[in-house]
């Protein structure tokens, strides 16, 4: 049987358009491998958010958009919505990060004020971030927003900023949602029609550390839930992928996307048997691939055919 996908997957392979010095290899390289990308069945680009942005970035993620679009291909911007943060550069965002009962700074994996996480009731949400991912959004063109992080690091938020909310009774859960409504709220007002998307892959594998990312509590938010999402995930277990999706989905309701880095634990991708059997396993759970793989042509090449056998594309 011969039947077409309504839609490919998406690829997540950390596309930077802030390497303004490497303009010469951008240009030989980048409108080649995106054609390679859109034979392959790539639905959607994932395009990352650079800190800071200035204007030869704008410049880069505009000239980036117009030609992944040129291939029919959907641009989707990735930006953290809790951080991360340079808190040594940016002094002025001190006011406003995570921290725990002690009065001590948040990071994201120990990076200390390098990369420090932001209180979800601070004003970061809609004074800092918003502004600069709509001005991002709307220069990439972006159909999606993909926010990952959406939780407060290992203990809990006790800032000043996170005082009120406490007060009234809430905890760490209501911190981030309310900080997800308020941004997602401003987003919507800006750029009408856009679709967001967020990391709901906590359950089950960070819950104990990371606070407030269950999906339900993303519920009614968000277009898009992206469960597994983690460059880290080594040897996913085709097996459990359906019923993790089938999960998720039945606490949100949305479009779902599955992440997987296409590696075993020795980081060798897939053999294809292997890869058509997981795309087929995030098929059947009513989700499309989101990959987190920096493939080479020839890997291109074997996930395209495993993307083909597992649609029946023949
Ligand atoms: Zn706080």
């Amino acid at each position: 049987m011969k039947t077409n996908p309504a839609e490919g997957f998406t690829i997540d392979f950390h596309f930077k358009f802030n390497a303004y010095t490497e303009r010469q290899y951008y240009e030989k390289n980048f409108p080649v491998y995106i054609k390679e990308l859109k034979k392959t069945g790539a639905e959607r680009i994932v395009i990352h958010r650079p800190r800071p942005f200035l204007e030869q970035h704008k410049e880069r993620l505009e000239n980036m958009s117009a030609r992944i679009q040129y291939e029919e291909i959907k641009p989707v911007l990735y930006t953290g919505i809790f951080g991360t943060e340079n808190i040594i550069e940016n002094k002025f965002l001190l006011p406003w990060v995570q921290r725990n009962k002690n009065g001590e700074l948040l990071s994201y994996m120990n990076g200390g004020a390098r990369s420090a996480m932001m209180c979800p009731a601070s004003p970061y949400v809609t004074d800092y971030l918003a502004p600069r991912v709509v001005e991002s959004a709307r220069a990439a063109n972006a159909k999606s927003i993909f926010l990952d992080i959406p939780w407060i690091m290992k203990g809990g938020c006790y800032c000043s900023n996170c005082k009120d909310i406490r007060e009234s009774g809430g905890d760490n859960k209501k911190i981030v949602r309310q900080g997800l409504e308020r941004f997602v709220n401003t987003i919507k007002k800006e750029i009408p029609g856009i679709s967001l998307g967020v990391n709901s892959s906590a359950p089950g594998i960070y819950l104990h550390a990371w606070h407030g990312a269950e999906i339900n509590n993303f519920k009614g938010l968000f277009e898009e839930y992206i469960t597994e999402w983690t460059p880290y995930q080594w040897g996913q277990k085709p097996e459990v992928v359906t019923k993790c999706i089938l999960n998720a989905r039945g606490k949100a309701e949305g479009k779902f996307y599955h992440a997987t880095i296409c590696k075993d634990n020795n980081k060798n991708l897939y053999p294809a048997d292997k890869l058509s059997a997981l795309f087929k396993a995030i098929l059947d759970g009513g989700a499309l691939p989101w990959l987190c793989v920096n493939a080479s042509n020839s890997q291109l090449i074997k996930i395209s055919e495993a993307w083909r056998i597992s649609n029946k594309i023949l």
